[in-house]
């Protein structure tokens, strides 16, 4: 649930300039980490604090959600992204240890560029790393890195990830237009990672990257559905698991997660959280749990129907 999911990062830099950030030519780039680091325990008071700020507003209106708004006071889950590169912290592993021993589970996203970095990052809930392009040329137009070894730095990242024993996920971000084919290309690189799954997404035409790219770019749900559907034929060890609509993602999973005929694809965040502070060495498997059924399949509508669904009349793109 969002609204116990605490959304941060712990670096504002990032050594891209992708087309589809919503960050603007004005946000902070760089190789290395070159500042000042903050103590973890001084980035996880503030970052609870400013979590606890976000929703102030909703406790003075009358027709709020009143136990969205209390369960909100109880953070539950940390999204290490919203903007520049997190795995650059030079004190993430201390943080991680941190967020486990309050009970919150980590998700953290990497631009696969501080392949070392994954490496030494210790277990988390749940790593993911981006693929925006299967091939060299389009990662560099997309992308805009700043390192000139950025697709050895993609592919070493990719070989470290499949060597992690929790969950792990590569990341599409779909551009209508620019990235949305090259299947057999994405399907190696995917071969290459060996993640547990694969989110399949649709950029959004949303921030700074309104001036990069065109609404045009941003794929419906139902060109995310035939991607992936496609994608899916190459990739003989995976199977389509769920979507989200409201999102435009699907998801793929490892069929090994298909345990007699169910899908296992959720997390067991408590079981999680005793492992990860037990000290044992751990997997995935020793902390999944069923997916419910009605999250299960594709529905076989899209953006359309849903926008009509909930009553919006002009069109969708
Ligand atoms: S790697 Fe992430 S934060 Fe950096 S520019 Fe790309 S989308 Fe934005």
């Amino acid at each position: 649930m969002s609204n116990q999911c605490m959304q941060m990062t712990t670096s504002m830099s990032c050594a891209n300039r992708c087309s589809f950030c919503w960050r603007d030519e004005k946000a902070p780039v760089s190789k290395e980490w070159k500042w000042d680091a903050d103590d973890s325990k001084f980035i996880l008071k503030e970052s609870k604090a400013a979590h606890h700020k976000l929703p102030e507003g909703y406790n003075g209106y009358n027709d709020r959600n009143k136990g969205a708004y209390e369960k909100s006071k109880q953070i539950k889950h940390v999204a290490l992204s919203l903007t520049g590169e997190p795995i650059i912290y030079p004190k993430i592993n201390e943080l991680i240890d941190k967020f486990h021993e309050e009970g919150i589970s980590t998700f953290l996203v990497t631009n696969a560029q501080y392949p070392e970095q994954i490496k030494n990052l210790k277990p988390i809930t749940q790593l993911y790393l981006s693929l925006d392009a299967p091939v060299k040329n389009l990662l560099k137009k997309i992308d805009i890195p700043l390192f000139s070894d950025y697709w050895e730095r993609l592919n070493k990242s990719l070989d470290y990830l499949s060597e992690k024993k929790q969950r792990t996920c590569i990341r599409l971000t779909m551009i209508r237009g620019l990235n949305m084919d090259n299947y057999e290309d994405y399907a190696e690189m995917i071969k290459r990672g060996d993640p547990n799954f694969v989110e399949i997404k649709a950029y959004i035409f949303i921030g700074a990257s309104r001036k990069r790219l065109e609404m045009i770019n941003m794929p419906l749900h139902e060109d995310i559905v035939s991607f992936s559907k496609e994608l899916v034929k190459f990739l003989p060890e995976y199977e389509i698991v769920s979507e989200h609509i409201p999102s435009r993602v699907v998801l793929l999973a490892k069929k090994k997660f298909k345990i007699n005929n169910e899908w296992h694809t959720w997390i067991d965040f408590k079981k999680f959280n005793e492992l990860a502070l037990s000290g044992k060495n751990f997997g995935i498997e020793d902390y999944l749990k069923k997916t419910p059924k009605k999250f299960v399949g594709l529905s076989g509508k899209g953006t359309v129907d849903l926008a009509r669904e909930k009553g919006i009349t002009h069109d969708v793109q």
